[in-house]
């Protein structure tokens, strides 16, 4: 406690009698009445209406009082009242004397720092009171008084809160009037020095006055005086810290930033920064340090010749139609995923509250005559089924193909060409093949690799490092284009004997038995895929296969500190190059590059691949540039691409410097998954997370040409490679090519039970490439062809699925893989859904993009999933016949039960649906629309809330049915809308790991999308009629399990540990805000030039207010802040 008068005065009476002897002296002049004025207003009123010295200083000291010992409350309570006008009034009466009586302008000084740091206007305010210069010019007539300098210097710093304020301060020559308090290290005076460099710091908000600091040179001298206090010793952190916090000031511009880089500020910086590390307690420098050199790194375009994409395709409709090359994207454009959220700020607003948009169904977007066209997409309603009879009643045989010819005629209508299956395909079939002879085969695989030549292995690697499958041997024999229709497997067969290759040698010896998975199969179809650059090579793994690995895959901890560590590695490339290589080692558009034997050799030209070129940095350090998606110069996410002839058991550490999502998992425990071709080889043919001292960045890069704004990202990781000389892959995620959707859908066809499954895939159109998009119908056949059987199928439900709108979203891929294998197997569950539905699949709405590497568009640079509100028939193909087909489903009143499309989310954990609901987006909007009388079936919500049993991956939390403006033109909102369909979903896996349920902490493989796609299926359970049946006749197998806390609530991930961007604001370093600055200052308030030691003990023996009285006082001063008991006001 202290208090600030020199004279005996001691505060005796109550505030009523103060206010009695203000109301006799000041008569008339006081501003309020009595009887309505609280107590706080009457102090603030004689305050600046002025008094004798000693009443003027009891009321500030009453009032720092009773702002020192309560909240910020009490201060914004005393700001609502005019406290900061009463002050600056109050300094302007005290200050504008020829000697100005400091023994007042101090203590008001003080609390105009204290008040006006919590007032917003407070530097608006100090202009209109003409508060501004008259403290400038104090700060100059009292430049060698270290307590008066530091008051006026804090009053400054507050003031600057407004721009005009700080400009006015600026102008005249404030700047530099500040700028000669901050001296060289020195012990004295250390608390105006630090309140010299705030209030420096706080001059530094506005752009006029950061280009007159650049201007006058003072940022070299900033630095100067940061490298002189640094070279200190360990002290004066706070001093240190508020150097910092200018740079960061000035670093806001390009000047600032351009004139830290030209007087060797990085250097400095990295120098300082490294003996910091050394010594505890200094972190928060660290961190400032670190963001400078981050800000301050050169610009640096990205070394590519154009940022168009490398691949670019030639659009019907001729050159006009091709995006403009290097177009600056619109900056209004939403460019968060279409199926991620936005940030809070803007969410509530982007949705839809509108009611005719959200009831209303529009009209067709297409003449009704177009439709029934689709009706080919139907062939279960037309199939007669005679071959059910065609075992006990082989003489009406006749006229089995008669549907399939029909649906051949349409196709030629309709320019597509539907896959046939053939009806010696059918008697082929085998059973399903169940997964105990699956396991087994594997075993016996295994234990046959076990007892293999290494030696030969390890010469087949060296011989071949480039160890791929070549496709041209297949192609060459192959009809050309994707139309001449699937070759029969014997054909294949007969085409591979003569064309033996290595692989197949290989094949023959160590092929793993993987379900579902024949590298013939992929062969064929491969050859059959069309791509931008005529890929004739294949990736290994997406031939050989893959099988989930044996044991779970935890999510990787976050190393302390190791964006700090990459960036600090990557500032050296900067200040000391000596190790720099910077070599381009692989360029996508150049195949006569050579690269050092003794660099590790990367190639992407293949399909899903998209690794445009890799420059060695250091010796075991590269930079990875990505594709943009074709015709189109962003979205860089996705990636793919082999390396080779590394040295085994050294960290190569990898950057992917030009992502363009502003944060990732990689941040929050996912890792990058690698594939060892040798570990293929020795049986192990594993997609494995891998990658340490991972972490994702912005970094300083920018675009090679034009797209001034964008900021890229670097994604690092380390891997260390297990073996010598092998080939390996990596990807973002789990790869699932084009190639591998139609070996797998033609193995599917091979398995099923003709009598019991009805599986047929057709083509829903061709793609902008000329490759088909494959549709599958799957049921049951009925019992028998009598009419009842019939009519029950005639009459099934159906479901629609699609997936894989988004090429980057191989999860969605992985889970239709297990929808499909699952509704094709004999399971008694699949067996039920297929008798209860109809199911209809478009597993790959955008199979040019997944074939060419995009991440998110089609080949027209578009994203695929905002077209569906008008599909453009000639450049969103699959999307336009898509949504025909579901109008055609509509108009013969087949409306689907369920649609759901399935993606990938690169920002969440868990697996969750989003849904549509009038009633839930008008509640969350807060709109004044009255849903009381709005009817809504709640059953959106039924297959969630069973999901969130059934599948551990699922949160029902992450769920939302909300409609966004935004989200207008994707599958989900449009089939809802137009098509009427109540269970209308996308469904969103993470590319990370979940963070609740039994899969908590863990990665997600493959084995667990499929497992959801699956549980997808169990879920539809719940919308059959005779679900209980079922439940208890069939499904006492699944596992329903209450494996879920519902209290958990997940969200998007907490802010990053390490900033991800460059902040903009100046952190503060803890325990020095500018209370505390002032408050020492105070306690020690003018003691220097009066030599009162002596006086001030006294004084604060004294005490001023005794303390009862002053908790009175405060209660009586704000009421309503105060107990029950303070409440009656003051009058
Ligand atoms: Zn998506």
């Amino acid at each position: 406690m202290f208090a600030y008068g020199r004279s005996n005065f001691t505060w005796n009476g109550t505030l009523r009698e103060l206010q009695g002897s203000w109301t006799e002296r000041r008569g008339p002049a006081m501003t309020a009445p009595a009887s309505c004025s609280s107590g706080l207003e009457v102090l603030l009123s004689a305050l600046q209406n002025g008094g004798d010295v000693e009443s003027t200083l009891n009321i500030l000291n009453v009032l720092d009082e009773l702002l020192s010992a309560g909240t910020d409350r009490r201060i914004h309570y005393m700001i609502s009242k005019g406290g900061s006008e009463a002050l600056l009034i109050a300094l302007v009466k005290a200050g504008r004397s020829f000697s100005p009586n400091y023994t007042i302008v101090l203590p008001l000084l003080h609390l105009l720092a204290k008040v006006g740091h919590r007032d917003r206007r407070i530097g608006v305010k100090a202009e209109e009171a003409g508060a501004v210069l008259l403290t400038l010019n104090l700060l100059r007539q009292n430049a060698q008084h270290g307590s008066r300098a530091a008051a006026c210097l804090w009053a400054i710093q507050v003031f600057c809160s407004s721009v005009s304020t700080a400009n006015l301060i600026g102008a005249n020559q404030g700047l530099d009037v500040i700028y000669c308090l901050i001296p060289q290290c020195s012990p004295k005076h250390l608390p105006t020095i630090k309140a010299a460099i705030d209030a420096f710091a706080a001059l530094l908000c506005t752009k006029a006055n950061v280009s007159s600091v650049v201007s006058k040179g003072y940022v070299s001298g900033l630095l100067r005086l940061y490298e002189d206090w640094h070279s200190k010793g360990s002290e004066h952190v706070a001093i240190r810290h508020a150097l910092l916090c200018c740079l960061h000031k000035v670093t806001h511009s390009t000047a600032g930033r351009q004139a830290v880089l030209c007087h060797g500020g990085i250097r400095l910086l990295y120098e300082t920064t490294q003996t910091c590390l050394l010594s505890k307690g200094l972190e928060s420098l660290v961190e400032l340090s670190v963001q400078l050199m981050r800000k301050c790194l050169p610009k640096t375009p990205l070394p590519l010749t154009s940022d168009q994409s490398a691949y670019t395709f030639p659009l019907p409709g001729g050159p006009h139609a091709v995006p403009q090359m290097d177009a600056e994207p619109d900056e209004s454009s939403d460019e968060s995923d279409d199926d991620e959220e936005k940030p809070e700020a803007d969410y509530d607003d982007d949705l839809e509250t509108d009611l005719n948009k959200l009831r209303l169904r529009p009209e067709l977007d297409r003449p009704k005559e177009l439709l029934p066209q689709y009706s080919r997409l139907c062939p279960e309603l037309s199939h007669d089924f005679q071959e059910l009879d065609l075992s006990s009643e082989p003489d009406e045989s006749s006229t089995a193909s008669s549907s399939s010819s029909s649906s051949d005629e349409e196709a030629g209508r309709l320019n597509s060409f539907p896959f046939h299956r053939s009806r010696r395909d059918r008697r082929r079939s085998t059973a399903p093949s169940d997964s105990e002879t699956e396991a087994k085969g594997h075993t016996a695989a295994v234990s046959q690799l076990e007892a293999r030549d290494f030696h030969s292995h390890s010469s087949i690697l060296s011989t071949s490092p480039r160890f791929r499958t070549m496709v041209r041997e297949a192609r060459g024999e192959a009809p050309p284009g994707p139309r001449g229709g699937e070759q029969d497997d014997e054909e294949v067969d007969a085409e591979e004997s003569h064309h033996r290759t290595m692989i197949d040698r290989l094949l023959e010896r160590h092929g793993a038995c993987i379900p579902h998975h024949d590298p013939r199969l992929y062969r064929a179809a491969a050859a059959k895929t069309t791509s931008i650059p005529g890929f004739s090579i294949l990736a290994f793994p997406d031939f050989w296969g893959h099988l989930p690995p044996l044991g779970h895959e935890p999510m990787a901890p976050r190393k302390p500190n190791i964006q700090r560590q990459k960036v600090f590695e990557d500032v050296r490339r900067f200040v000391n190059a000596d190790d720099i290589i910077n070599q381009v080692v692989f360029d996508l558009e150049d195949s006569s590059l050579q690269c050092p034997s003794d660099s590790l050799r990367f190639f992407s030209k293949f399909e899903c691949g998209n690794l445009r070129k890799a420059i060695q940095v250091r010796r075991y350090e590269y930079d990875l540039i990505l594709n943009a998606d074709a015709n189109c110069n962003q979205h860089a996410q996705w990636f793919y691409f082999e390396v080779s002839n590394m040295v085994a058991d050294v960290p190569y550490r990898f950057n992917v410097i030009n992502c363009e999502k502003s944060n990732s998992q990689f941040n929050y425990g996912m890792q990058p998954v690698l594939y060892s071709v040798r570990e293929a080889l020795e049986g192990r043919p594993h997609w494995l997370r891998t990658g340490t001292e991972i972490c994702y960045f912005r970094n300083h890069f920018c675009p090679a040409r034009g797209r001034k704004r964008t900021t890229f990202y670097t994604l690092t990781f380390t891997i260390t490679f297990k073996h010598n000389e092998d080939v390996c892959y990596m990807a973002y995620h789990y790869p699932h090519t084009y190639s591998a959707l139609k070996a797998h859908l033609r193995g599917l066809q091979k398995s099923v039970d003709p009598a019991k499954v009805f599986f047929q895939q057709q083509n829903l159109c061709g793609t902008l490439a000329g490759n088909w998009c494959p549709v599958v119908t799957i049921t049951a056949c009925p019992a028998s062809r009598g009419w009842r059987d019939m009519h029950q199928l005639r009459n099934r439900p159906c479901i629609v699925l699609t997936g894989r709108v988004h090429p980057g979203e191989s999860n969605a891929s992985w889970m239709m893989k297990g929808t499909l294998e699952f509704l094709c197997s004999s399971d008694p569950v699949a067996q039920s859904l297929r008798e209860a539905f109809v199911f209809k699949l478009i597993p790959m709405l955008n199979p040019d993009g997944v074939i060419n590497g995009t991440n998110r568009c089609d080949l027209n640079g578009e994203d695929l999933n905002r077209q569906w509100c008008k599909p453009d028939p000639v450049l969103s193909p699959t999307i336009y016949h898509a949504k025909g087909f579901l109008y055609y489903l509509n108009s013969i009143g087949r409306t689907p039960l369920v649609f759901c499309d399935f993606h990938g989310h690169s920002r969440k954990k868990n697996v969750f649906l989003y849904g549509c609901s009038v009633k839930e987006t008008l509640w969350q909007s807060g709109s004044v629309v009255n849903t009381a009388g709005l009817k809504e079936d709640p059953g959106y919500r039924t297959i969630p809330k069973t999901l969130d049993r059934l599948a551990p991956a699922f949160s029902f939390n992450s769920c939302n049915y909300l409609v966004e403006k935004s989200r207008s033109a994707t599958a989900r909102v449009v089939v809802w809308r137009e098509m009427g369909v109540l269970r209308s979903y996308t469904m969103e896996s993470t590319h990370n790991g979940c963070d609740q349920g039994i899969y908590k902490g863990l990665q997600i493989g493959t084995r667990e999308l499929e497992e959801m796609g699956v549980k997808f299926c169990h879920s539809l359970l719940s919308l059959t009629k005779d679900m209980k049946a079922l439940y208890s006749r069939r499904i006492s197998h699944i596992n329903v399990l209450d494996h879920k806390s519902h209290n958990c609530f997940e969200d998007d991930e907490p802010p990053c540990v390490e900033e991800i961007e460059y902040s903009t604001d100046c952190p503060a370093l803890k325990g020095t805000d500018l209370d505390s600055d002032v408050n020492s200052n105070m306690a020690s308030s003018d003691e220097e030039d009066e030599g009162e030691e002596g006086h001030r003990r006294e004084r604060h023996g004294r005490g001023g207010v005794g303390q009862s009285q002053q908790s009175s006082m405060k209660s009586r001063l704000f009421p309503h802040l105060m107990r029950q008991a303070s409440n009656e006001a003051l009058s």
